[in-house]
């Protein structure tokens, strides 16, 4: 992974709402959202979907990892692999758990606390060993999360709420737009506005325009409205993700040569895609 020069993204998990593994999801990978990103040597996490897993088992190796984990939201499929995140048990590192979508009176600790708890789950969070803390912040605001690394955030249309993420460095950005649910027949202003500009924008893609038509107001949003976003915003280059479980490798296929004709250069997320903005 490239730890120096530019902003890198890893995928570890592309899937939505449920994983899906099987023979038919083989190529482009069941496992729910995890991103990496690296910048100046930074270790940038985005969401805790079953794809943090496989994220934890390749920093076995390293020792005192100081690392920021953005949370997009706190539906199952972004947090459940939290707990089996191998650098949470391991007291050399130390992580900054980000989310802004929750109320003040009730933020992320307490969410966690919930999910990890009788007869949901078998321990709480007090088996962390990793140095942890607990950053709620209010979506749309902005900050620098080291000195040459600003965070922008944004606020996605989305059942219980969502906060869309812009990482910015070296004059690069990449940015991650899920879930969310697009306003029929114009641009979301907010994801415009988050998306401007940037290198790379990955986008809940979760239905094709005429699936949506069935699941108005689920939250969710098309490969279709990706390109629609992006050419309103300028952005580089689309990344579709977030796919429906429903998706098999074929679908995904013809998504990726569609959405090609519709905007070149456009990409469908796999596991294992590492992309440099
Ligand atoms: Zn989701
Ligand atoms: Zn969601």
């Amino acid at each position: 992974m490239n730890s120096t020069g530019g902003l890198t993204a890893r995928f570890w998990g592309v899937r939505g709402s449920i994983a899906a593994p099987g023979p038919d999801t083989v190529r482009y990978g069941g496992n729910t959202p995890c991103i990496e990103m690296r910048a100046a040597g930074r270790l940038l996490i985005f969401d805790a979907g079953t794809g943090i897993r496989l994220l934890g088992l390749s920093l076995k190796s390293c020792d005192a990892l100081d690392m920021d984990l953005f949370l997009t939201h706190t539906h199952f499929d972004h947090i459940t692999g939290l707990p089996f995140f191998a650098p949470i048990f391991d007291p050399r590192h130390r992580i900054r758990l980000w989310s802004g979508h929750l109320p003040t009176h009730h933020g992320l600790e307490a969410v966690l606390r919930d999910m990890m708890k009788a007869p949901l789950f078998p321990v709480p969070p007090t088996v962390f060993r990793a140095t942890v803390e607990f950053r709620d912040f209010h979506c749309g605001t902005s900050w620098q999360v080291a000195p040459d690394i600003t965070i922008r955030t944004g606020r996605l249309n989305h059942p219980d709420g969502a906060c869309g993420y812009r990482v910015e460095f070296g004059g690069h950005s990449i940015c991650l737009i899920t879930d969310t649910e697009h306003l029929p027949g114009r641009r979301d202003p907010a994801v415009v506005e988050l998306a401007r500009g940037a290198d790379i924008m990955i986008y809940d893609s979760t239905y094709t325009d005429e699936e949506y038509q069935r699941h108005v107001g689920w939250g969710h949003s098309t490969w279709q409205e990706a390109c629609r976003v992006a050419d309103a915003a300028g952005v580089g280059r689309v990344v579709i993700f977030h796919h429906a479980p429903e998706h098999d490798d074929a679908f995904l296929d013809a998504v990726a040569a569609a959405a090609d004709f519709v905007r070149p250069g456009t990409l469908v997320a796999r596991e294992g895609m590492v992309l440099t903005a």
